[in-house]
């Protein structure tokens, strides 16, 4: 993969001048690594986002994205496998493709596998032998799992690798960070050549986040922010007829387009109409930022103690955003992982929620107010009665 530079194209259609809709001049570049100390915070990689969307095609993108900044290295790490309710989830995907594929005893290639849970799960419920390529893996590796077997191979997928497919390929939460996506699968297309090797991609629904006004979901990592008939257009252009596609996952959180190899077309190519919920979203951005500054500046001069809870991606997003955000005095987690740990940039000690009884905070900000209930029962039995806010 190679970087972006500042160029006025589309990534997705090669149209020019796509419209300039959202700026971050500094954002933390990973969420799959934490600092140990407020120092090392300070000095954590840093990008910058300048998101651009495109009425032709729909593709809404990061035109400064530059993948070496995010650190996809040996040790980077944000599997959702330990959550049982991804766990459920992607079994489903799984027993799905296998039914609909007759995935038994076959060769699968996995694109950008990350810790290869998915494709252990895929090829031991298949009896399939599976290969899987990704910068973040240390060690080519061979193992069997169940009737099959996986072998791991370190690296950016790119045309080297094309001995390597099979008669299927998957690629999930990988697509949307891939600086050239139209290029990308053209590359592949011409790889598979006259084979008939139906695909399965997964990405995050980034336009349903901005049509929601999510103003801090937006994160370094994730260039690209497809919609469904963006993605699908995006096959399709490249020379992929598209099987199935639609919205999945809790809140309709990701997108899913299986394919297999066809002749390239164009489709629609008038998105003019999504352009009002970028101007919306933009304008959204702004208002909450400064509303936040406000609100920030106000509980410093009346020396209250403010906590964010939650230091994902929103949180963070969230921390980084705001030039005051010094006046947060901690971010609780009930992660252990993350517990000790900084937030990048703005230094904030992460801390179990058991210690909120010593600090006892005045405002308490939530990044994500699916857990406010579960928060406030925790904080009343901990003797507190903060404000309670959601970011
Ligand atoms: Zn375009």
């Amino acid at each position: 993969m190679t970087a972006i530079t500042s160029s006025n194209c589309c990534r997705g259609c090669n149209a020019s001048d796509p419209k300039l809709f959202y700026r971050n001049p500094q954002i933390p570049a990973s969420v799959g690594t934490l600092p140990h100390s407020r120092d090392a915070a300070r000095q954590m990689p840093c990008g910058q986002i300048e998101l651009v969307a495109c009425d032709r095609c729909g593709l809404i993108q990061n035109r400064v994205y530059d993948v070496d900044r995010v650190g996809f290295v040996p040790g980077y790490e944000v599997s959702l496998f330990h959550t049982p309710t991804f766990r459920q989830y992607i079994q489903g995907v799984c027993d799905r493709l296998i039914r609909r594929y007759g995935l038994h005893g076959k060769r699968l290639l996995e694109i950008g596998c990350g810790g290869a849970d998915f494709l252990r799960l895929i090829c031991r419920s298949g009896g399939n032998h599976g290969v899987g390529v990704d910068p973040t893996i240390a060690q080519p590796l061979q193992e069997s799992v169940g009737d099959g077997s996986i072998r791991l191979v370190p690296g950016f997928f790119s045309k080297a690798h094309d001995a390597l497919i099979g008669d299927f390929i998957c690629c999930l939460s990988v697509f949307e960070d891939i600086p050239n996506p139209l290029a990308f699968l053209t590359q592949l297309r011409e790889s598979i050549g006259d084979r008939d090797v139906p695909m399965y991609f997964e990405v995050f629904n980034g336009f349903r986040s901005i049509r929601e006004l999510e103003v801090w979901s937006i994160h370094y990592e994730q260039c690209n922010y497809f919609s469904l008939e963006s993605l699908t257009g995006l096959f399709e252009r490249a020379g992929f007829s598209v099987i199935d596609a639609d919205v999945c996952y809790q809140g309709d959180q990701y997108l899913y387009v299986e394919a297999r190899p066809g002749t390239a077309r164009s489709p629609r190519s008038d998105f003019s109409s999504m352009i009002p919920a970028v101007d919306r979203f933009a304008g959204e951005y702004e208002k909450r930022r400064e509303r936040w500054q406000h609100r920030l500046d106000t509980w410093q001069d009346q020396n209250k103690t403010v906590v964010l809870w939650g230091s994902g991606g929103k949180g963070i997003s969230f921390l980084t955003s705001l030039s005051n955000s010094g006046t947060v005095a901690y971010v609780v987690d009930v992660n252990p992982d993350r517990q000790g740990c900084h937030i990048p940039i703005s230094g904030q000690e992460i801390i179990a929620p058991r210690r909120l009884a010593e600090i006892a905070p005045d405002v308490v900000i939530l990044s994500n107010p699916l857990y406010q209930h579960e928060i406030s029962r925790q904080l009343t039995e901990l003797g507190l009665q903060p404000e309670i806010l959601v970011a």
